[in-house]
């Protein structure tokens, strides 16, 4: 059994195939700058080196196409033909308030996808394009969607409702929705997994660091609050994005650029680290650089720590109380002086850390002390994995 998870961005598809039965990914890789002059991709079959070819794909069906192609390719790809592939696994960012589960394809939820396309203008069509692709190319494979805000529909009203006239959400659906569900998801259920312990006795905080970062708090095994928002740019400060911040910068920023594109580029694209430090919106490099004294990637990243630390605060109070931490992604799994410094002001919670077993990057490891009230861990995320998973749960109940 092999299943394809892919990942279509606006421009680019990401996908990886594979092994059902022993989880191990055959062959990953990534399209870019589909639509877009000087398009390419990179293909990795595990265990050989990355190929790179600048190859042109006016639209995703070409990409498709031709990553398919590579997955049965004699050198490097890994299965012989297509019958090979038991289902593809779509990554969707936005699930809206009708897509909340992992879904089989068909007409009626393609169609409730394109109804979703107002709060996701940016991602869903990408998808769309990608499962219109696989579909003509692999007429008989079944595709399954995998939904980014699926796990944060447990959220109450109180948790999810914008202070706003209530008819923006009865007509606009304008509320909060969260992402990276599959990877709260996963790191929640895999923590409950690790300590022995049902996950709907635990009260978890997720914290999911990355390019883009997201905190959730999940109590009686559900999400009941998490920090991005109808968009994934509320929340904690990110690379690029700026997190939180008073509706007013946003109108005062309308204002004074008159253009909606120069708003968005400036909250979405040239924010965030990148937009505080003005050196990079990789924390490493802001690490870096706030070490040989630059103020303001100094106070980019104390901006982040701060924002993890009054997140966990609030989480641990809308749960009253608190059993478990998790830090994931590129930060979370690596950031050892960032996840120190972020546990510096949790004494008040009980959190004791060991800081030689905190010195580890990308593996579980649980690194509060025995004697800390909170258990305080690191699981690096798999969402592909997850998707996978997922798709081949989704296949066999529509058996
Ligand atoms: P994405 O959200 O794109 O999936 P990742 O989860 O891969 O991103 O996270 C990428 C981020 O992880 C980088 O921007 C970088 O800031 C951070 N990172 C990776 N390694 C380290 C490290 N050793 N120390 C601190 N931050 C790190």
């Amino acid at each position: 059994m092999k299943n394809l998870v892919i990942n279509c961005g606006s421009s680019s598809v990401k996908y990886q195939l594979f092994d059902m039965t022993t989880e191990k990914v055959l062959t990953q890789g990534l399209v870019e700058r589909v639509g877009i002059p000087g398009s390419g991709i990179k293909h990795t079959k595990t265990g050989m080196e990355t190929l790179a070819r600048v190859v042109d794909f006016p639209t995703h069906k070409e990409a498709v196409q031709y990553v398919l192609n590579l997955l049965v390719d004699p050198v490097y790809g890994a299965i012989k033909t297509f019958d090979e592939i038991t289902a593809v696994g779509h990554r969707i960012v936005h699930g809206g308030e009708t897509l909340i589960k992992p879904t089989l394809v068909t007409e009626k939820v393609i169609n409730e996808l394109e109804k979703i396309i107002p709060l996701a203008p940016l991602h869903n069509p990408g998808h769309l394009q990608g499962i219109h692709a696989i579909m003509e190319i692999l007429s008989d494979v079944p595709n399954v969607i995998v939904m980014d805000t699926a796990f944060h529909q447990t959220m109450p009203p109180k948790a999810f409702i914008y202070g706003i006239d209530y008819k923006y959400y009865e007509e606009n659906q304008i509320r909060k929705y969260g992402f990276h569900g599959t990877s709260h998801d996963y790191v929640s259920s895999r923590a409950a997994e690790i300590l022995g312990k049902p996950l709907k006795d635990l009260k978890v905080i997720t914290c999911h660091l990355g390019n883009g970062s997201s905190i959730s708090a999940i109590k009686d095994g559900k999400c009941i609050d998490t920090s991005m928002g109808l968009s994934p740019i509320e929340g904690v400060v990110m690379g690029t994005r700026s997190g939180d911040v008073c509706p007013g910068v946003l109108l005062f920023l309308m204002r004074q650029l008159r253009d909606v594109d120069l708003v968005s580029n400036a909250i979405q694209n040239k924010g965030g680290l990148l937009g505080i430090s003005g050196v990079s919106s990789d924390l490493r490099d802001v690490e870096l650089a706030a070490e040989k004294g630059n103020k303001r990637a100094a106070l980019a990243q104390d901006k982040l720590i701060y924002g993890v630390q009054k997140y966990i605060g609030a989480y641990t109070a809308a749960m009253d109380g608190v059993d478990v931490i998790v830090f994931t992604a590129g930060i979370g799994e690596n950031g050892v002086a960032f996840r120190e410094k972020v546990c510096s002001k949790l004494g008040f919670l009980g959190v004791k850390i060991d800081t030689e077993k905190n010195n580890c990057r990308g593996k579980e490891v649980i690194f509060s002390t025995p004697d800390s009230k909170v258990t305080v861990m690191v699981i690096p995320t798999d969402e592909e994995l997850t998707i996978a998973r997922e798709t081949q749960k989704c296949v066999e109940a529509n058996k």
